[in-house]
This record gives C-alpha cells, structure tokens and sequence, in this order.
C-alpha cells in the first residue's frame, strides 16, 4: 500500500518466457509445482452488491508437520459492523471510507466438504475472521487434500481494498484463503486499519467471474476466455505462482495497453485526461525495475484507477491507484510504487503483519532509486531520502512529546503499533532512511546488487528479516547484522543523521 503522508498531525497518514534476475525459469516452475491449487467459480449480483461463490482447494502440505485441521482467513468479516479487534476501518478513516455512512460487509460460509465429504467446521477467532476446517485423516508432511467451500459475500459500500465507491467495485482479499503454516501453526493475525495485515503463500489459481456485461474487468493473472450472453458476461482467467488474486470492475473503465518484453501493461481509468502519461509511468516502472532487480515473471500487469483510500494497494498482477490522488506527480509516485510492490511483497514476500518494514520499506526505496533512472520526473533519490529524513525527525520529535517511552522498532507485529501515523513513520520513512544509510555505507551499486541476491534467493517464497540481511552478507562480505538489528529495534542512534 502506498500511504499519503498528509501531516503529521492530520491521518498522518501464465507462461514464463524470460527469467533472467529472478532464479531461473525453474524457480518459477518450482513454485507452480509446490504450490496449492485455488478454483474459484463466483456470480456477482451487482445491484445488490453480494457475490455467490463456490471455492475447490486443492493444499499441498510443504510443511515439515502432519496436520489435522486447515485454517483459511476470512478477511471480509473486518468490513462487519460488530468487528472490534480486527477491523479494516478506524474511527479516523471512517468518514473517508464511508462517504454514505457505515456500510455492512461480510462472509458467509454455508458449507464445507474434505473429499467431498461434508464436515462440521467452525468461524473462529476475534471478529469470525478464521474458518478452522477439521480434516477426517492426518495430511502427512507432502501429502495433499481437496477442500471445497461455498460462500457469500456481502460487498460494503466502502472506498477500501474490499468494497464498492461511486465508480469502482473492488474485490481484494475477498474469498476463503489458507493461513501460512509456519513453525509448527497456522498463522491467523487478523486485519488491521492501519497498513496491509496480509501473508500468504504463493498458489495457482482458476477464476471464473459471471458479471455483468456493462462492467470491464480488471484482474490478477490473464483471461483465458470470455462469453457474453443475456447481458451477463463470464470470465476465466488463470494465475500461477501468484500470492493471491484480486478484482476490480467498474462501468466506467477505458483500458489502454503496452508491451514490454513478455508482459502486457493495462492500464484501466476513468475521467483520466493524462491516461497516455500514466500508463508510461507503468512501462517505466516494470522496465526499471526488471533492469534493476531482475524480470518480472508474469506476462500481465494491471493498473486500475479505484475508489480506495489510501493512495494505493498491491495484489499480484494488479494494482489500485486512488481516483482520490489528485497532484499528478504524486499519482505517479503510486504507481511506481506499488508496481515494486510486484517485486517486494508479490514474488518475494514477507509477513505483513510481522516485518512491514521488508515491502514497505524496500517499495519506498525503489521507488527512490526509480527517480535517479528516469530523470525525466524531475525528482531524485537524494531528494527523496532528504525530505523522508527531515519528516522523520520532526515525527520524533513530535511523539516524544506525546509519548512518555516512545517506541521506534520498526520490527513489530502491525497490532503493536498506537497509531497509523506511527505505523506509517516507522515502516515506510524509517524503512527507507535504513535502506539509504546501508547504501551510503556499502555503496549503491552493492546495494542493487544485494536487492538482486534477495529478489532470486527469495522467489516465490515467504522471506524472513534474516534473509534480507543474509543477502547484504553474501553480497558485501560484511557483518552487518548488528547495524541492521539497530535499526529495526529502535537503537540506531538517530542525532548522527541530524545536520
Ligand atoms: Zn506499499
């Protein structure tokens, strides 16, 4: 997600064909393989904004451990107007999520069946935001079961990730998807208002959308067919190797489209007289970045312009950028943020909710570095570095004031955090200021080398801080751990930057 730091007082804010940075064409490949298979068949009834849809999980066990049971997230629940621990909207944000006032979402799970077998499954955890599914028998370590559920969901009218404003319906994070079994449990922290509280696993995914027809569709993956009859339209499309899979549909989209090597860049918007430069911005982020930090691996990528609040938001293939960004470098300086996001976060990713600072961070320094490569947007990486240094301090000082023990780690779980502004300070400014330093100290050509190490290492898996810092290791043949580690815990000592 890209946030707008406004003040600091205020809401402070499917075929592979080049591979050449990231691994090999094997390590995609590897991915597809190993990873789960999703088919999701969905209608979507657009005047009553709900959607019925039957899910077919086909989960691959990777993990060391046997299982018994399988736990899937059911993020909608956040949008339901009884959620207190793990809702999507703060008493802050509300008034510019809810334009119409609060607005109900939710899901329902109707059934579940383990083999096509029915079973009995629970809506656990704060706010139903978990649907624990029992399994009948042990899946073994390797091993792999069908799980397939049917729910419905009811679409908020919420200018959110999940929701529909006055010109976009947005379908994020909006269908039943496993928790990330790791170090013996399933992973189930839950939404949060304050930045993307998402970790998932790369999967494969089949979709079919009916919608209908006076809607254009953006989407993660490619369609692979579409058939317009009695004004409903169906689409198939296909994802592989992707961490999740989301929607955009709106009455109003034109589209415009640009090659780039194997990858089509759409660009989908609405009352956007600059439409011709945005979609440039696209094509000179993904040629950048696939320069910089190795291919991009998919042969789409989609830039919706949607009713959200908060400047943008990454899926796999897709991005939102807000129709509410309205200073044109700024509108740019989302896109090409968020298309990083395609690099840190999509093929590498990273707990959300644990280690921000990775995708964030790493998406604000590209974005920094992207300036220095195109000069023809009138901003550079010192520039950038420079006013992230100087509203960080003033931040600190500001909070200091507030807060007796002001917190700076930066490595913490996102529930930990007292506000979005702190949230927001601490992730993305502090995260990219920690980049800049490591790069004065190591040199920038080292440090494009150590994004490169971590972006192939890294493919397609869930990366841990330890092997961000692995690949400044491997590449600088320097222990660096201990300077990083100041950083995330808040002991760095700030008043030498000063000046
Ligand atoms: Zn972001």
């Amino acid at each position: 997600m890209k946030k707008r730091i406004l003040s600091i007082f205020g809401c402070l804010l499917i075929t592979v064909l080049v591979f050449a940075g990231c691994g090999s064409a094997s390590a995609f490949d590897e991915a597809v393989k190993s990873g789960s298979n999703y088919e999701i068949t969905a209608t979507l009834d657009y005047e009553n904004k709900t959607l019925s849809a039957s899910e077919t999980v086909s989960y691959k066990n990777n993990s060391p451990n046997d299982l018994n049971e399988l736990k899937f997230h059911l993020y909608p629940n956040a949008f339901r107007s009884d959620a207190s621990v793990f809702r999507a909207v703060s008493e802050t944000q509300s008034s510019r999520a809810y334009p119409n006032g609060f607005s109900e979402g939710n899901i329902t799970v109707s059934s579940v069946s383990v083999q096509n077998s029915e079973v009995n499954f629970e809506i656990a955890g704060d706010d139903k935001n978990i649907l624990v599914v029992p399994l009948p028998s042990i899946l073994r370590s390797g091993g792999s079961v069908e799980v397939d559920i049917n729910f419905e969901i009811v679409i908020p009218n919420c200018n959110h990730r999940f929701g529909y404003g006055e010109n976009t319906l947005n379908l994020g994070n909006w269908y039943p998807i496993v928790c990330v079994f790791e170090d013996g449990e399933f992973v189930t922290d839950g939404y949060s208002p304050n930045g993307d509280p998402f970790y998932s696993d790369v999967s494969n995914y089949v979709v079919t959308l009916n919608y209908p027809a006076n809607l254009t569709l953006a989407s993660t993956g490619e369609v692979i067919s579409t058939e317009t009859s009695n004004n409903i339209t169906t689409v198939t499309m296909t994802a592989r190797a992707v961490r999740d899979f989301a929607m955009v549909l709106s009455e109003k989209f034109e589209v415009v489209t640009e090659q780039v090597g194997e990858t089509t860049i759409s660009y989908f918007y609405y009352d956007d007289p600059n439409f011709e430069a945005h979609l440039q911005t696209a094509v000179d982020a993904l040629n950048t970045f696939n320069t910089l930090f190795g291919a991009y691996p998919y042969t789409t990528l989609n830039v919706a312009k949607a009713n959200f609040l908060q400047g943008g938001m990454e899926y796999p293939n897709l991005v939102y950028i807000s129709d509410d960004v309205d200073i044109d470098s700024e509108y740019n300086n989302v896109i090409i943020h968020e298309i990083a996001h395609q690099w840190w976060y999509g093929v590498v990713g990273n707990n959300e909710c644990e280690s921000a600072w990775i995708d964030e961070g790493l998406a604000d320094y590209s974005t920094a570095l992207f300036y220095d490569e195109n000069p023809s947007y009138n901003r550079t990486s010192d520039q950038v570095f420079g006013s992230a240094l100087s509203s960080y301090l003033l931040f600190c000082d500001v909070y200091r004031e507030v807060y007796d023990d002001f917190d700076t780690s930066m490595n913490r779980n996102i529930h930990k955090f007292n506000t979005e502004t702190e949230y927001v300070y601490l992730t993305y400014v502090k995260g990219v200021l920690m980049f800049d330093s490591i790069s004065e100290m190591i040199g920038q050509d080292k440090m494009i080398k150590v994004l490169q190490d971590f972006y192939s290492e890294n493919a397609f898996q869930n990366s841990k801080p330890a092997d961000l810092v692995e690949s400044f290791e491997n590449v600088t043949h320097k222990k660096l751990a201990s300077y990083i580690m100041s950083w995330l815990d808040g002991s760095v000592v700030f008043e030498e930057l000063r000046g």
